[in-house]
This record gives structure tokens, C-alpha cells and sequence, in this order.
């Protein structure tokens, strides 16, 4: 699979007379694991839900591989998303979980048969495909939330907070997993926290936001040890 770039350009998002984005410009690498760290409000998720098209910025452009894909909708982008919560459908098995976004691709049997086992096997749920939902425990339904995004073979995977519904061992644990799977991947992406501990720990590079602007980008190490301001060094610096 290709390994894209993604960037954002001066962009800027407002809610009414409220700016949520000011100005973003953040350049990441091909197959690069990218955090975006933050507090609640600072914009991560209204940036992620941008990347993925169900946000439009007024200015500014977001260019995947080079093209500024603004204007092509979400389910053209090539571009998967997991959400904090992971909303499953309850009703369905873990295999109709992960078939789902394939079913509606309109992929052959024989494809979805082969794709589903691979994902299902990537993030070790092979044996648990006929369970439902909710007998699975949540570090399972996350890997399921996972595997229904991998499906797709997404150019650039996009993770919104996933593993703050877990407890912190469990939480511990799957970074090392999601980061384990993102190297045998190779795809570039973005994971969203307020967790410094988890950013620092598993990033790459990672781009400090608050109250809607990029505070620093680079790697943990530079951000740790020589932080632009005060908010990047408090913030960056307090582990919990
Ligand atoms: P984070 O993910 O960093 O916690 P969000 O991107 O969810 O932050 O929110 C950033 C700001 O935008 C917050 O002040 C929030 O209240 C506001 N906001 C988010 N979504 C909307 C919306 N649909 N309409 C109005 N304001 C919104
Ligand atoms: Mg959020």
C-alpha cells in the first residue's frame, strides 16, 4: 500500500462567530505515527472530523498525497476513522461488524471473505467473530472498531481518543498493540489524546493544540526539552 502525506494549510473552522481553528498547519509524513495532544476543547476532534470530511474549514487547504482533497466527500478519501466510542451495531456479529463498510463497497464474497478473516486476524479476534457486541469486553470491541476500519485498506487512519473508555492498564496494553499494528501497516496516522504519557510514549511526532492553534510540532524528546512556551512545557511536561 502507498504511503501518503497529509497537511493542513492555514486552515481555519468556525462554529458561528466562534473559531475553533485558527490558522492549523501541520505537515505530516508518509506512514508516520502523529499525535495530536491536547485539552478538552482544544480542537483535536473538529480537526480529525475535518481530515475526514465531515467538517468543512472556511479557508486554508488539506492536501492527502499531495492533493487538496477539500473538496471530495468522506466516503471518497480513503480515509478511516475511530471514534471514542465505538458504536458497534449491536445487533450484528463481530464478522458483520467488520463486513460492513465491504458490503457497502459492494466488494464480492470471496473478497469480503478473505479481507474480514485478515482483519479480524490482524488484531487477533479471529476466534470471536460470532460473538456480538456486547459480549465482548471493551479492549475487544475496540480491536473489533479497529479491524471495521482496517477493512477498508484506508490510505490514512484517523484514531479520536480510542482508548480512553478503557482502564489504564488495558489502555497501557492496547497503545502498545496500536502502535505495533501501525508499523506492520505502514499507514499514516493520526492519533488524537489529552493523555501526554500516551503521546509521548508512542508518537513519532506530535503537535501540542490549545484553544484552536498549534502551540509546537516535533518530535516527544524536542517538545519535552525545549518546549516554544509555557503552555507546551506545563502541558507536555506533567505525566500523570
Ligand atoms: P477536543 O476534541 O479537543 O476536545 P473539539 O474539537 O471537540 O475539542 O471542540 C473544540 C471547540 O469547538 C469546543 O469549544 C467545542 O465546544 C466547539 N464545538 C465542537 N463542535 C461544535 C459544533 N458542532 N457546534 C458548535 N461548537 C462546536
Ligand atoms: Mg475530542
Amino acid at each position: 500500500m502507498k504511503k501518503v502525506s497529509v497537511e493542513c494549510r492555514n486552515i481555519r473552522l468556525s462554529y458561528g462567530k466562534t473559531e475553533v481553528l485558527k490558522d492549523i498547519n501541520i505537515s505530516i509524513e508518509p506512514g508516520e505515527f502523529f499525535a495530536l495532544l491536547g485539552p478538552s476543547g482544544s480542537g483535536k476532534s473538529t480537526l480529525l472530523r475535518l481530515i475526514a470530511g465531515f467538517n468543512e474549514h472556511q479557508s486554508g487547504q488539506l492536501l492527502v498525497d499531495g492533493q487538496d482533497i477539500s473538496r471530495v466527500p468522506p466516503h471518497k478519501r480513503n480515509i478511516g476513522m475511530v471514534f471514542q466510542s465505538y458504536a458497534l451495531w449491536p445487533h450484528m456479529t463481530v464478522w458483520d461488524n467488520v463486513a460492513f463498510g465491504l458490503v457497502e463497497r459492494r466488494a464480492s464474497r470471496d473478497e469480503i471473505r478473505q479481507k474480514v478473516t485478515q482483519a479480524l486476524e490482524t488484531v487477533g479476534l479471529a476466534h470471536l467473530a460470532k460473538r456480538r457486541p456486547n459480549e465482548l469486553s471493551g479492549g475487544q470491541q475496540q480491536r473489533v472498531a479497529l479491524a471495521r476500519t482496517i477493512v477498508i485498506e484506508p490510505q490514512v487512519l484517523l484514531l479520536d481518543e480510542p482508548l480512553s473508555n478503557l482502564d489504564k492498564n488495558l489502555r497501557v496494553q492496547m497503545r502498545q498493540e496500536l502502535l505495533s499494528l501501525q508499523r506492520r501497516l505502514g499507514i499514516t496516522t493520526i492519533f488524537v489524546t489529552h493523555d501526554q504519557e500516551e503521546a509521548m510514549t508512542t508518537a513519532d511526532r506530535m503537535a501540542v493544540m490549545d484553544q484552536g492553534v498549534v502551540q509546537q510540532v516535533g518530535s516527544p524528546s524536542t517538545l519535552y526539552d525545549f518546549p516554544v512556551n509555557r503552555f507546551v512545557a506545563d502541558f507536555v511536561g506533567t505525566m500523570n
